[in-house]
């Protein structure tokens, strides 16, 4: 199983929707067995998938004593869509900010020790994808830990650059923790080829950050899939963001095996 950590510290940046339709390709159209991981107190990929309520969230388990990553397991269930099961998340998560990973509050190996039982349980995942919140805290740590492979999806405009050199340096010192883990690279969504002046696609260009050769292009489809909570590929399945999804996870899957 590869675990692939899906952060920015900005929000609406498309990091869920990138989660939504990358596990669902995944499943659907490559046959993959997808564990998804809701690290945001917004929790909108746990309101995606949802199919019942929870009985145990990633909060319950950041805040559990180290098991060995039992209960992690233990709080995995089905969702909604074939192939894909969830580790939901819920507003209790917003009050696990770094101070608590410092005041030992918190139990950040909880997603590594999850990883690796599954790995030794052979638990049946080929991938596992975390939708991380929009700030470095304590589940964002957790992620960065249990990782292996990191996307960071921008949004070309003038800020897009802003904070990517701060995460590509979170990325490094977390590296040290775990050896493991690799920027596979940033991924453009929300492209609009008319709209972002020159300028800015050269910034992005010569900033020397990793890029997926693949741009996911903006798509007025995107606001329907998410009140019909049906990804991308089966709500629209030939608009542009949907072939776009595909090529993109057809490159990831070929970086990250
Ligand atoms: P984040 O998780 O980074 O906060 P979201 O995935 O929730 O971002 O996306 C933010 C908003 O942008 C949502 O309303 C979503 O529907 C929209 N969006 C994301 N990707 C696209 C796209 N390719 N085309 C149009 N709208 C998009
Ligand atoms: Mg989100």
């Amino acid at each position: 199983m590869k675990t692939i950590v899906v952060m920015n510290q900005k929000g609406g940046v498309a990091k869920t929707t990138t989660v939504i339709n990358t596990a669902a390709i995944m499943t659907k159209l490559h046959g993959k067995k997808v564990l998804v991981i809701d690290a945001d107190s917004q929790a909108n990929t746990t309101q995606f998938f949802k199919r019942q309520t929870h009985k145990y969230t990633f909060s319950d388990i950041l805040r559990h004593e180290p098991d060995g990553g039992a209960s992690a397991v233990l709080s995995i269930e089905p969702s909604n869509w074939a192939g894909i099961d969830l580790l939901a998340a819920d507003t209790s998560l917003m009050d696990l900010d770094l101070s608590a990973v410092q005041s030992g509050r918190v139990y950040t190996n909880c997603l590594r020790d999850m990883v690796e039982l599954l790995e030794a349980e052979d638990g049946g995942y080929d991938y596992c994808i975390v939708d991380c919140p929009p700030a470095f805290n304590a589940a964002s740590a957790a992620a960065l830990l249990a990782g292996d492979s990191v996307i960071i999806p921008i949004r070309l405009d003038a800020f897009s650059l802003l904070g990517t050199a701060n995460m590509t340096q979170q990325i490094s010192n977390m590296a040290q923790l775990n050896p493991a883990l690799k920027l596979a690279g940033c991924l453009v969504t929300m492209w609009a080829p008319r709209i972002t002046s020159p300028e800015t696609q050269q910034a992005v260009i010569k900033s020397g950050l990793p890029l997926f050769a693949t741009r996911i292009r903006q798509t007025p489809k995107m606001e329907g899939m998410i009140e019909a909570r049906v990804p991308l590929i089966d709500y629209s399945p030939t608009s542009s963001a949907a072939r776009d999804y595909r090529d993109f996870v057809a490159e990831l899957l070929s970086e990250v095996k």
